[in-house]
């Protein structure tokens, strides 16, 4: 058994409204929509009006439907309370949707575009969007995902820290992961062990620090972490193996070893 549904649950669930009118082109559909209830509360005073003072229109953008750019076109009302006593005269009716007053877009396209700003990212993102027939630009994708709340910082017993680079030979900052989730969780705009340290200062509970175990790296975590015990990790202790079988490599590159059970020496660099 189906139930009839109408186009409005369909398309924009939640939102409720009624769409008046569709309008299909080429590439775009329009959708004019207005709001169903008869009457609506005061948020001054919470009587309920039926008193139009004006009607206004509001203009967003929608996730496309059918390869069509989506286009909705709300006409609102603004309402004249009839309470004396309220200190309002006149109330916009809220349409049951949480979005954003001025916002130019829905907020189920906004969470698409946010998504898409933190897994393909700015260019790219902006890219798959145009394919998909919503139209955006990648600053538009990096300023959702600066908008982003920053998640709060939890316990973080395992620390994984390096550096990278943001211009090589010029700028270098450090990365810190949770080595838990593999997650990074904050990024220090150089590579100091008085920044590490300070950072530190505030994870008391740190048990590990896992990196490369030299550098001002160390210097930090001793010095912002005490408790915490260092170790290398899985990529240094095979970068550090790679560099030293490189060197053993390079110290007998002379050797003969064809002549059987004699190796023969041929101008072996000697270890100082
Ligand atoms: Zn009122």
């Amino acid at each position: 058994m189906v139930d009839t549904v109408r186009h409005a649950d369909l398309l924009l669930p939640g939102l409720g409204v009624e769409v008046a009118e569709v309008a299909l082109g080429g590439t775009e559909a329009g959708l004019a929509l207005r709001s169903p209830a008869g009457s609506a509360a005061c948020p001054g005073c919470g009587r309920r009006s039926t008193r139009v003072h004006c009607y206004y229109q509001r203009c967003l953008a929608d996730r496309p439907v059918a390869g069509r750019q989506v286009q909705l076109d709300l006409r609102a009302r603004r309402l004249v309370c009839g309470n004396g006593s309220c200190g309002r005269r006149t109330f916009a009716e809220q349409i049951p949707d949480p979005r954003r007053r001025h916002a130019c877009r829905t907020n189920v396209l906004i969470a698409q575009l946010t998504d898409t700003a933190l897994f393909p990212g700015g260019r790219a993102g902006a890219t798959l969007c145009g394919r998909m027939a919503v139209t955006t630009c990648k600053d538009t994708l990096l300023r959702l995902l600066r908008a982003l709340p920053v998640p709060l910082r939890e316990s973080v017993p395992y620390l994984g820290v390096d550096e990278f680079a943001v211009r090589r030979g010029r700028t270098y900052a450090t990365i810190l992961v949770d080595t838990s989730t593999h997650r990074p969780i904050d990024v220090l705009t150089d590579r100091t062990a008085h920044t590490f340290a300070a950072w530190l200062t505030e994870l008391s509970e740190v048990r590990i620090v896992c990196g490369d175990r030299a550098g001002s790296l160390l210097d930090g975590a001793r010095a912002g972490a005490p408790q915490a015990r260092q170790v290398a990790d899985a990529w240094h202790l095979l970068h550090n193996l790679a560099e030293a079988v490189e060197r053993v490599v390079g110290r007998h590159r002379g050797v003969d070893w064809t002549t059987e059970g004699h190796a023969e020496l041929k101008n072996v660099p000697q270890p100082a």
